[in-house]
């Protein structure tokens, strides 16, 4: 254990313990995905202690998530372990732990780690970077029916969910059970909805051809809903217009200006119709997590803490939030939550910090640059906006798969999913279709969803 982090022995679990007269200053991180990560590499040649906290062990490159749900790439591919920053960042110490309290006032936070129980950790600057988790508007009741994506674990859900779907398909004799079992509904149809519908498309008309004697799996039914007006809200409306031609050349079913009323176990209840449907998919919303709230200071409807222009917290000194957890407004319109936009929040916080350390003031508030953003929608087409530059088709496809190549965490990870991306490409085929075992104990069989 790094000296970082002075620890609570379980039964003294809410005592507040720090190592005793720091020497240096201590950043402390919560959360290491985008916006974290680059806050703590930003500090790497600071004279200070950077502490970066995370529930996980590891980082996910969430863009490709929906790649796992397709069973295209497997979750160890674009995934890497967060404690291998240690190797890299000599100021840094990584702990696997979860937040479970802010306290501004006393500038301590507390971490709950398995097995060794609650610790209080002081800071001198804290980065507040713990993302966003899928929103259900109210409706947290439906979230046993129909899984969000964020993590691997929800990614593996999903793949499970298709993958069994078409196995009690070929099953049942029952006619109006196997139609249930062959309907798939994603509710959202922003970027996660549209990539996860083509890639699904794909894969029913494609990978799971002739793997079936009982069933035809190219006559499912993927249905895209929203209740806005339009696929890609953030997109424009040209692109928007050629990304539903395609998703519906791709055989999905697209409904735009339909709103959800009811998720259960026997599918959806949208503008007023029943769609009867054995997987239901949420990709409609994301909220702040519940950490900005802890701070006691003004967050927006999706939590996120509303920020200065320099991300820090009003009336808290030293403490920043950034990333998805951030409302950050630029000319009067909101930042996005997107990777680019947690990374250059991260960056600027981290330069910012380093800064003040040496006892320099930035007086130049945060600044997002909008590199563009892109869309794919099953294989060869994608569709990319920056500014007035609005492009689709084969070549945006490439230069997407090029960017998201780059953007992997690791060389490892690049080489892997560079080769799977390959294979699928020349065969057709997905290596990750894999429905895991119930734990030993559990029962017989593979975790196939409930068959009625
Ligand atoms: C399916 C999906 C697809 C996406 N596709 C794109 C895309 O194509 N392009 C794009 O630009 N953006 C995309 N995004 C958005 C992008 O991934 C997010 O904007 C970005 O991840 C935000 O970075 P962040 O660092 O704020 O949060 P995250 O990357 O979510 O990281 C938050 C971290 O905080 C940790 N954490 C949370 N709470 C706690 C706690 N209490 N204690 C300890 N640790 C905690 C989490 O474990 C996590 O590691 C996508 C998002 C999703 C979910």
């Amino acid at each position: 254990m790094s000296a970082i982090f002075a620890e609570t022995r379980p039964d003294e679990a809410s005592a507040v313990v720090e190592a005793p007269r720091r020497e240096r200053k201590r950043v402390v991180v919560i959360g290491a995905g985008f916006a974290g990560i680059a806050a703590a590499r930003a500090l790497r040649h600071a004279d200070v202690d950077v502490a970066l906290i995370d529930r996980r062990n590891h980082h996910i490159f969430q863009p490709l998530l929906y790649q796992v749900a397709t069973a295209v790439l497997s979750p160890a591919e674009i995934a890497a372990p967060i404690r291998q920053l240690e190797v890299k960042q000599r100021n840094l110490s990584v702990l696997l732990a979860e937040v479970t309290g802010v306290d501004v006032a006393t500038r301590t936070i507390e971490a709950s780690s398995p097995g060794v129980g609650v610790r209080k950790i002081a800071y001198d600057y804290m980065v507040i970077a713990t993302g966003a988790r899928p929103s259900y508007f109210g409706h947290d009741e439906f979230a046993q029916f129909a899984p969000g994506l964020k993590n691997l674990s929800d990614a593996e859900t999903i793949r499970a969910k298709i993958l069994g779907a078409f196995e009690l398909a070929a099953t049942t004799e029952d006619e109006s059970e196997r139609a249930r079992q062959m309907t798939f509904v994603l509710v959202g149809a922003g970027p996660t909805g549209v990539e996860l519908a083509a890639s699904l498309a794909q894969m029913v008309r494609v990978t799971l051809r002739g793997n079936f004697r009982r069933i035809d799996p190219a006559q499912a039914s993927i249905i895209l809903l929203d209740a806005g007006k339009r696929v890609l809200p953030s997109f424009a409306e040209s692109l928007s217009a050629k990304v539903t031609r395609r998703l519906t050349k791709l055989g999905v079913k697209v409904l735009t200006g339909v709103k959800v009323e009811t998720v259960d176990a026997e599918g959806v209840v949208a503008g007023g119709n029943r769609i009867p449907s054995a997987t239901v998919l949420w990709t409609a919303g994301v909220a702040a997590s519940p950490i900005p709230k802890m701070l006691g200071t003004k967050t927006d409807r999706a939590g996120r803490a509303l920020v200065d222009p320099f991300l820090e917290v009003a009336d808290a000194p030293g403490v920043f939030v950034v990333g998805d957890a951030a409302s950050v407004f630029q000319n009067e319109h909101p930042v996005p939550g997107v990777a680019q936009a947690a990374i250059q929040q991260g960056h600027y916080v981290g330069r910012l910090i380093a800064r003040e350390l040496k006892g320099r003031k930035v007086k130049r508030p945060f600044r997002y640059f909008d590199r563009g953003n892109m869309a794919v929608v099953g294989k060869n087409y994608a569709v990319l906006e920056r500014g007035w530059v609005r492009t689709s088709g084969f070549l945006t496809w490439l230069v997407w798969a090029l960017v998201h190549i780059l953007a992997l965490p690791q060389l490892q990870n690049r080489l892997r999913v560079q080769r799977q991306w390959l294979w699928s490409y020349v065969t057709g085929q997905r290596s990750s279709r894999l429905i895991p075992e119930p734990p030993r104990g559990a029962g017989s069989g593979p975790d196939l969803p409930r068959a009625p």
